[in-house]
């Protein structure tokens, strides 16, 4: 693919570690095979007829050290669909393994993301760049490695959305629709139809999973499972020494405590991750692999986005934390032939998961009401919470916020019932349940937050704008993606990019954007996209 020789491309400086210091696949061909003993196959991404860019992540642009020029140019949507390569760039395909569903399903693979390979910027971090959708790899499986517009929209707004949330997450660089036809069957209804292909460039300092390490401890590679660890430690966590069985265990540790991290954020967001398998943990307790993942419109635990979930909810959101600390183990497992099987060490690190998300979780909790610390005493509060939220449809993200305009200054003695709920009214789906049982609940609690307020002594003011900044105004609803989505399909980009600006700043008020502070409008609540997502991507 030839560019007009006026356009500069940017130079970057490829340091592509994972392919100059792990071993490679020696076949350097797309086809679906098994591979054994290596950590990466070399491929070619797919050539596409009509790359455009749909939208880019301007942050992303700039810690990458691209100039915003270049991202507009031919050139870019050229490069991020995988049709031109830029010299140093050096495609891979990671090998991988998983428990899908909690049953091992052996190697499953980048079966359509392709490396562009790793970069290192001024400030000496380190990005990996990859495509996703651009084609067949040896871990494609049955499957045509390529992603269709729906999916990659949802992957790049959620993903920066993710970030300026203050959730740990990868993230994207650019979205672009490659003008060919993908045929997909989203309601898996026998009823295939082609869609609008794209491809989104995702970034993170490396895409390592737990199940990279499952893999090669599933056939008992020991050799290929310790060059692995050992790279990861030596690369990403060099704070950790030179490898040995300590190092080893601190590794392991560390990996635990960054995930109930993340944990804890998605919980306070109100985000269903909807396929939480082994391959789609990260290694640095990033959230990855934006599938189909959902939002909370109204508070309920027992909920899961993904249609293939429906039945058994393993990766409803309220059983998040049990799936991570499940995943652990799972991790844990892979490294007990490095560890000279000191099984109780891997023990307490599962434990220590548990105390840190506890912990976390807590803390979270209290920092969502306003609380200036979670104190003892606070267990109950913070569990009727819970059960307040659940009484009559409660959207999450509305009710936080307007929990923080409500007046603890106001509430006397002679208050009513009524008059103590109808601030926080708007949060409601169905305003008319509010009435008896429930309302004497919902009056309950707040009379009682109430109290544990002015017990900490804290003002209006004061509780409003820490809360503010724990509970987000904007999150993306599974419907705003999906409006996004349906205009896109029709070639206007224009909503893509007001809602990645709107989501750039998403704990801040912003006037004009009032219309995203919404429940969840009737139509999507049965619509397939905003209620339940199907795997189909
Ligand atoms: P996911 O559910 O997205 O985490 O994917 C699970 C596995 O299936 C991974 O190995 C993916 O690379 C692979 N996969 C998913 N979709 C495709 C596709 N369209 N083509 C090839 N492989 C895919
Ligand atoms: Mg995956």
């Amino acid at each position: 693919m030839a560019l007009p020789n006026t356009t500069t491309l940017p130079k970057l400086n490829f340091t592509n570690r994972f392919t100059t210091q792990l071993p490679a696949d020696p076949r350097e061909s797309n086809g679906v095979r098994q591979v054994e003993h290596a950590a990466f196959s070399r491929v070619r991404p797919a050539t596409v007829p009509d790359p455009k860019l749909v939208a880019y992540a301007q942050e992303v642009v700039d810690f990458l050290e691209l100039d915003t020029a270049f991202a507009t140019s031919p050139a870019f949507a050229q490069i991020f669909s995988g049709n031109i390569q830029l010299g140093g760039m050096d495609p891979f395909a990671m090998a991988y393994g998983g428990h899908q569903f909690g049953n091992w399903a052996g190697q499953l693979g980048d079966g359509r993301a392709i490396n562009l390979g790793e970069i290192q910027t001024s400030s000496g971090d380190h990005w990996a760049l990859q495509l996703k959708g651009s084609g067949l790899t040896p871990y494609s499986r049955g499957a045509d490695g390529k992603a269709v517009l729906r999916s990659s929209i949802r992957e790049f707004l959620c993903s920066e959305a993710m970030h300026h949330l203050g959730v740990p997450t990868t993230r994207a660089l650019s979205l672009v629709t490659t003008g060919e036809n993908v045929v997909r069957d989203i309601l898996y209804s026998g009823n295939p139809q082609p869609e609008p292909g794209a491809i989104v460039c995702r970034v993170a300092p490396s895409f390592t999973r737990f199940g990279n390490f499952q893999l090669p401890y599933s056939r008992q590679d020991h050799k290929l499972l310790k060059e692995l660890v050992d790279y990861t430690i030596r690369n990403d966590f060099p704070h950790l020494g030179e490898p040995s069985k300590d190092a080893y265990i601190a590794f392991y540790r560390e990996v635990a405590l960054r995930t109930a991290e993340m944990i804890v954020h998605w919980m306070r967001v109100g985000f269903v991750h909807g396929v939480m398998n082994t391959d789609n943990m990260s290694i640095l307790g990033l959230t990855i692999d934006y599938g189909p993942y959902g939002w909370l419109d109204n508070y309920d635990p027992s909920w899961t986005p993904n249609t293939t979930d429906a039945r058994n909810r393993r990766y409803r959101y309220g059983h998040q934390p049990q799936v991570a600390q499940w995943n652990l183990a799972q991790l844990g497992n892979a490294l007990v032939p490095l560890i000279e099987e000191d099984i109780p060490a891997l023990q307490e690190v599962v434990d220590a998961y548990s105390d840190a998300f506890g912990t976390g979780y807590s803390d979270m909790l209290a920092a969502k009401v306003g609380l200036k610390a979670f104190e003892d005493g606070d267990d109950k509060l913070l569990t009727e919470l819970q059960k307040i939220l659940q009484v009559t449809e409660t959207d999450m993200t509305i009710f936080f916020r307007k929990l923080a305009d409500w007046s603890v200054e106001a509430v006397t003695s002679e208050t009513t019932t009524t008059d103590l709920i109808a601030p926080l009214f708007e949060a409601y789906y169905k305003p008319a349940e509010i009435t008896g049982e429930v309302e004497i609940a919902i009056a309950g609690w707040l009379k009682d937050y109430a109290q544990r307020i002015k017990d900490d002594g804290t003002s209006d003011a004061d509780r409003k704008t820490a809360m503010n900044k724990v509970n987000p105004k904007y999150v993306l609803r599974n419907y705003m993606a999906q409006l996004a989505i349906d205009d896109a399909e029709e070639g206007k980009n224009g909503l893509v990019n007001e809602l990645l600006e709107l989501l750039r700043n998403p704990y801040d008020e912003q006037p004009d954007m009032e219309k995203w502070f919404a429940k969840r409008p009737d139509w999507a609540r049965s619509r397939p996209g905003c209620s339940m997502l199907s795997c189909s991507s």
